[in-house]
């Protein structure tokens, strides 16, 4: 009888201890940024849906009800109010940069290595992933290094260079360089052993025997971001068709597990533009693809980590512009088209006459240097609470994988 005990427990105790370890790696990793996602575009967004369902109050997104969450710092090397490319070299490489430079330390010189080469190395398959142009500086951040941001070619060149398995989503800014004379990064992408595909349908159609792909989610090759949400046409592409193909692409060819970097890059510029509808509307984008990856976290619960937070916050929404506490949440969907697509002055009255009536203010048409909330589920989310640093964000995900940063 005393045997017997003595053999249960040892059983329950290896069992715990491969759970607890279990538990504790995260295998499957999912980095969503929302570019210029602040807490205020969360908690407008959330404030909206609640308004949709006849409350005063708050709707979870399918991130904002994560168990962790915390906040993480955003200033650069040389500012404290960054821009999209020093605070994605953070996120990407653990170090910070100089506004304007991408994977380059502050020197110009010395290149950083992103979590994306490290993760690889360990044998994780690496999604790069974006509603904008792949060589925009968040995407980019994530597979290259150069000394500006805007050196789309040159940044071009380095995505066949990375060797990654899947790159997603709006396709190459500067195809042919700045004077549109120099050979198409598109074919030279192809010359390098990948597949570069057009659309929904081809993303979902990659023949088994390929193993790295450009999949770019417009049908228009001439046109390179994806479609704002509240411009979007039915049946053109959005973040959670991106999100959904590359796990799909992923998840079949890994053995060792993942890593994929998402990001909502049109959050940002519907806040540079003032528009509050735009700005919620690319949220719920946003909103609803971390839920595709969150179907996936539900069916793999104990290897997979998913981190959702922000580059920086962009145009300092504030919720009190009208006083009185009230807000015509509603009129946000009397907006029928982005500020650039209402015309410039015309824009700027409707957007600016739709943001009163939701008493919605904005205190900037640039970014601020407010710290960003984080939220996380998963192996490993405990690691992503209180408040840290940006460049704390790859070391914890390197930590949550099990590796040395
Ligand atoms: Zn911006």
């Amino acid at each position: 009888m005393k045997k017997l005990s003595i053999t249960i427990l040892c059983i329950v105790m290896i069992f715990g201890a491969c759970f607890a370890q279990n538990n504790k790696k995260a295998k499957y990793i999912f980095l969503f940024i929302g570019d210029g996602m602040g807490i205020s575009h969360v908690t407008l967004t959330e404030a909206y849906l609640a308004d949709k369902a006849k409350k005063i109050g708050s709707e979870y997104l399918s991130f904002s009800k994560f168990p962790y969450t915390g906040f993480a710092t955003t200033y650069s090397a040389s500012h404290f109010t960054t821009c999209s490319s020093a605070a994605g070299t953070a996120f990407a490489t653990g170090y910070k940069t100089k506004n304007h430079m991408l994977g380059i330390a502050p020197d110009s010189v010395t290149k950083f290595k992103s979590i994306s080469y490290k993760l690889k190395e360990k044998g994780l398959k690496i999604g790069v992933s974006s509603n904008v142009g792949i060589n925009h500086a968040t995407p980019a951040s994530f597979y290259a290094n150069n000394v500006s941001r805007t050196a789309y070619y040159e940044i071009g060149l380095q995505l066949w260079q990375s060797g990654f398995d899947f790159f997603g989503g709006g396709s190459f800014l500067q195809d042919k360089g700045k004077t549109k004379d120099l050979q198409s990064l598109e074919e030279i992408t192809i010359n390098n052993g990948y597949v570069v595909t057009y659309g929904i349908k081809a993303a979902n159609e990659i023949p088994a025997n390929v193993e790295k792909v450009a999949a770019f989610f417009n049908e228009n090759i001439n046109v390179q971001n994806l479609s704002y949400a509240i411009n979007r046409k039915e049946g053109e592409a959005k973040l959670s068709d991106i999100v959904e193909a590359e796990i799909k692409f992923l998840k079949a060819r890994e053995d060792k597990g993942f890593f994929i970097m998402a990001e909502g890059g049109i959050i940002d510029w519907c806040a540079h533009d003032n528009d509050a509808a735009g700005t919620v509307k690319e949220v719920i984008d946003l909103s609803e693809a971390v839920q595709v990856a969150v179907d996936f976290y539900n069916e793999h619960p104990d290897e997979t980590l998913i981190i959702v937070t922000a580059d920086h916050e962009t145009g300092g929404i504030t919720l009190a512009r009208t006083g009185g506490g009230k807000h015509g949440f509603a009129s946000l969907d009397g907006q029928t088209g982005s500020f650039g697509t209402l015309g410039k002055e015309r824009g700027r009255a409707i957007c600016d006459s739709i943001n009163n009536a939701a008493g919605v203010g904005f205190s900037t048409i640039g970014h601020t240097g407010i710290v960003v909330p984080v939220y996380a589920i998963g192996a490993g989310a405990e690691l992503f609470t209180g408040k840290f640093d940006n460049t704390d964000i790859p070391r914890k995900i390197m930590q949550a994988a099990g590796f040395e940063f």
